[in-house]
């Protein structure tokens, strides 16, 4: 059984990491789609689809789950983004979304969804992540370590910072 999920990720947090280990105690393997995958480098979207496949990468590490990270760029279409997905996913059985619109056109395509626990939702989201980033205060504990590694590398907190501020 192959499952698909996804998300923007800006970043990848302890909360889509517990929601696929979670996930992957029901499935063979995983399809994690990067929603958004065009954008990075603005303030809600700082990380490129590139940047996120290695946090994912890295953070699922040590997990019990085989992925495929997938990128998918925005169709200003919603009618036709279902197809538009599986034009550029692996193939898969079933859908893991707790987001509305998600479930509603995978539904109307008559695909099998399935709705995942939410793990600490107010902590553990990726608008607090980016505030904490911009505002200096402690974003690591909201991420896996090895997310944390990979935004170090790439100077991820001087780039959202920048791209956050008004020109002068
Ligand atoms: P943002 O605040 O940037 O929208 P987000 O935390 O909502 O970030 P997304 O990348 O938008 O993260 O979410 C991907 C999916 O992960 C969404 O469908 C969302 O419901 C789910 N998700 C987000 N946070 C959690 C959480 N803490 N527990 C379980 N699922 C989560
Ligand atoms: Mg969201």
């Amino acid at each position: 059984r192959r499952a698909f999920y996804i998300g923007r990720f800006q970043p990848f947090h302890l909360g889509h990491y517990s929601t696929i280990c979670a996930i992957a105690k029901e499935v063979d393997e995983l399809v994690i789609g990067i929603g958004s995958a065009q954008k990075s480098h603005d303030p809600w979207n700082p990380f490129t689809a590139g940047e996120r496949v290695m946090m994912i990468r890295h953070a699922l590490e040590d997990a019990d789950v085989k992925h495929y990270a997938i990128p998918i760029e925005d169709l200003q279409r919603n009618a036709v983004w279902v197809s538009h997905i599986i034009s550029m996913s692996p193939p898969f059985d079933v859908v893991y979304s707790n987001n509305p619109l998600v479930i509603q056109l995978f539904r109307e395509a008559n695909m099998n969804v399935r709705q995942p626990p939410m793990f600490n939702r107010k902590g553990y989201s990726g608008t607090e992540v980016r505030k904490k980033m911009i505002e200096g205060e402690d974003w690591r504990q909201l991420v896996p370590a090895a997310v944390a590694e990979v935004i170090d590398e790439i100077g991820g907190v001087t780039r959202i910072r920048n791209v956050s501020m008004q020109d002068m």
